[in-house]
């Protein structure tokens, strides 16, 4: 390591793009000094357990960290864990201290934060899910609970309704749109998605803006627009997120959805600053534009095209040009590749001797962009390099006819 180096990178959010992003350098033979700014005390750690497994109880957290103590001493980064980034000035990240830590090379890595409600109290009863301190608040009332209701139809509140009815919670899923699911995965396919959920018996309530929370000793209650009021044990708030971006206001960047990139990393207008993770909006030369993937496949591939390109390597684009993302619910896996976004039509076919498994597929002008499997992992991995080169109906339906496929309708 260079004693007296004009080149020190440092980088911000020690979870997984941050954390990746050290391992990545280090491993591509970077040397020079690296800084490590995490807001939160503990090890990094991964999120996905946190509304499945640990949620559940099945897991302790000590089960979910990214990496041992001594595997991160052995990264020989200067660890600054516990201590929030709080600007950036002329070189220098300014932490909550007081202090400032002069970089040659940022690396933005803030993530994300869960969204609230308006209005939404900070009480006993009523969650969010985005840190592990969140999970295990949310896990010890789940199991003093009879009853649950989860506003919002996404990921994040379909993965902690499903634990609740697996510890026989009632349980209310309340969206604001006609289809639960649907900003992800479009109404037809959103509809398979919400008919997982009935089948467990999960209540779902549609086009319902919640207007009003209250809390009491006794427990929650949700109003609706329409008048109605819901009553339960425990709530959980799942409507989204927004980017940690408001420490950044010093980079003269619009920020309006997340931090504008190329597709190496590299912030717009700023040759030495970088960001990864949920944080980032990457240009994708397959898609055209600029593109948020809050997905935990895309932070590790970013953490390392960054790395490659930090480390004085010929540049490389972003080596995953297809998202990816999974999410477990009453047993059965949901995998999702591509955008389903773009889609201007969807299909759904049938898995063969796999009752209840069905893949849908999303098409725009007869390239599939995106697919997604219910309980057919093999069946993704197949769809997988085709949504990557957004193949043709042709080269597709040779592949569905040698998976015997079926057209449900
Ligand atoms: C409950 C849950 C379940 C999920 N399940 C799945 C799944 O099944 N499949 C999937 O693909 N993805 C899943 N995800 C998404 C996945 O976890 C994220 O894509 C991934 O964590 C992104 O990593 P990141 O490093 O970009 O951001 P984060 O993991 O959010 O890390 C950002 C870090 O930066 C820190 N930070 C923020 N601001 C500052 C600041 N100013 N100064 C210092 N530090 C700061 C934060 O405290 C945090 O530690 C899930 C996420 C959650 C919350």
């Amino acid at each position: 390591m260079s004693q007296h180096s004009s080149r020190r990178v440092v980088i911000v959010g020690a979870s997984l793009g941050g954390l990746r992003t050290a391992e990545a350098l280090r491993a591509a033979g970077f040397e020079e000094p690296i800084t490590l700014v995490g807001e939160e005390p503990g090890l990094p750690y991964d999120r996905p357990p946190l509304s499945k497994q640990v949620l559940a109880g099945a897991w302790s957290p000590d089960d979910v960290t990214l990496c041992g103590k001594a595997d991160l001493d052995a990264l020989d980064v200067d660890q600054r864990l516990g201590c929030r980034a709080t600007a950036v000035e002329e070189g220098r990240v300014i932490l909550g201290s007081g202090e400032s830590v002069p970089f040659s090379d940022l690396v933005i890595a803030t993530g994300v934060a869960a969204r609230r409600l308006p209005d939404q109290p900070d009480g006993e009863r009523i969650h969010v899910l985005r840190t592990l301190d969140d999970s295990i608040r949310l896990r010890d009332h789940l199991r003093r609970s009879r009853s649950l209701v989860v506003v919002g139809g996404g990921f994040i509140g379909a993965e902690v309704a499903a634990v609740a009815r697996g510890q026989g919670l009632d349980v209310t899923m309340v969206e604001v749109l006609p289809t639960p699911f649907a900003r992800a995965l479009g109404t037809e396919v959103g509809q398979r998605c919400a008919q997982l959920h009935l089948d467990h018996d999960t209540r779902i309530i549609v086009n319902a803006l919640v207007t009003k929370f209250e809390e009491s000793d006794g427990g929650a209650r949700v109003t609706l627009g329409d008048g109605r009021v819901l009553e339960a044990d425990c709530v959980l708030v799942g409507v989204g997120t927004s980017p940690n971006t408001r420490w950044l206001s010093g980079l003269g960047v619009d920020f309006s959805d997340g931090v504008p990139c190329d597709e190496g990393g590299r912030v717009d207008g700023r040759e030495n600053v970088f960001a990864v993770g949920d944080v980032a909006a990457w240009h994708s030369p397959t898609y055209g534009h600029r593109h948020r993937v809050e997905h935990w496949t895309s932070a590790g591939e970013q953490a390392r095209t960054v790395a490659h390109n930090l480390a004085g390597k010929p540049p490389r684009r972003n080596a995953v040009q297809a998202p990816y993302f999974w999410s477990d619910q009453y047993g059965t896996k949901l995998q999702l590749v591509g955008r389903p976004d773009l889609a201007e039509r969807v299909r759904i076919l049938e898995v063969p001797d796999k009752p209840g498994s069905v893949v849908g597929t999303f098409w725009r002008s007869s390239r599939i962009v995106a697919a997604v499997t219910f309980g057919a992992p093999v069946v993704l991995a197949r769809y997988r390099p085709l949504v990557t080169a957004m193949a043709s109906e042709e080269d597709v339906r040779a592949t569905e006819s040698r998976l015997a496929l079926w057209p449900v309708r």
